[in-house]
């Protein structure tokens, strides 16, 4: 079978990271969640997280050396070699063209970047609620989809908190630092022909169908 390289792009709180729970159900595909794996090395206190960490803070992108290096290790890692998912990266045009070297280097190629898309408005409704585990980053959110019982995860019983940068302040930066500097990666993956529009703003079971659909028929031109 096809390697299924893909690269998760959109708002923060489009519904990425619930995508990604279920395409990597789906499809059993390596999961690299920049965000996550800079939260956790913060936490960790390594020295990418003490590099990282005042740049998260406040709302803005660690630069793009420090999270391109991340990613090659990633690449390199022999278990994505069959295929991968990038959820928050890339971010910046710089990004994408380092994904691409790093890709074609090793004789691969991006499959497709599935943009999930979601207005600013109902970002900010959805970020405010949003909840996520200590252990596992599961999601959930405070009106539309909580716990069985509050403040603790379904999957597994693990605490659930509000991120520090889904507070309004830093979400209302990070939305601008999206439209400023990650949206025109839009347009760059459309004239390469890569790129796949989803609905964020409609369920999550629904984008799921639509984005598996999607992939089948990519699937299937590849063989061709
Ligand atoms: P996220 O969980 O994807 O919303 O990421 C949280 C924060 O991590 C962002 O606001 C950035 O500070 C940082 N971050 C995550 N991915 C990247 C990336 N690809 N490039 C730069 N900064 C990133």
């Amino acid at each position: 079978m096809s390697e299924r390289n893909l690269v998760l792009l959109g708002p923060p709180g489009a519904g990425k990271g619930t995508q990604a729970e279920r395409l990597v159900d789906d499809f059993d595909l390596p999961y690299y969640a920049t965000g996550n794996i800079l939260r956790e090395a913060v936490e960790q206190e390594t020295e990418l997280g003490r590099k990282a960490k005042e740049y998260m803070e406040a709302g803005e992108l660690v630069p793009d050396d420090l999270i391109s290096e991340v990613i090659a290790e990633r690449l390199d890692s022999g278990e994505a070699d069959d295929g991968f998912l990038l959820d928050g990266f890339p971010r910046t045009i710089g990004q994408a063209e380092m994904l691409e070297k790093a890709l074609d280097g090793r004789g691969r190629s991006l499959t497709a970047a599935l943009l999930i898309d979601a207005p600013d408005v109902e970002v900010v409704r959805r970020l405010s609620g949003r909840r996520t585990c200590v252990k596992n980053n599961h999601v959930y959110h405070t009106d539309f989809d909580p716990p069985k019982n509050e403040g603790v995860c379904d999957q597994d019983g693990s605490r659930l908190v509000q991120r520090d940068d889904d507070k309004p302040e830093t979400v209302r930066k990070r939305l601008q630092v999206y439209h400023d500097q990650t949206e025109p990666l839009i347009q760059w993956y459309e004239d390469r022909g890569l790129l796949r529009r989803f609905d964020g703003t409609r369920e999550p079971e629904e984008v799921n169908s639509h984005i598996r659909a999607t992939l089948a028929t990519l699937a299937l031109e590849a063989e061709i």
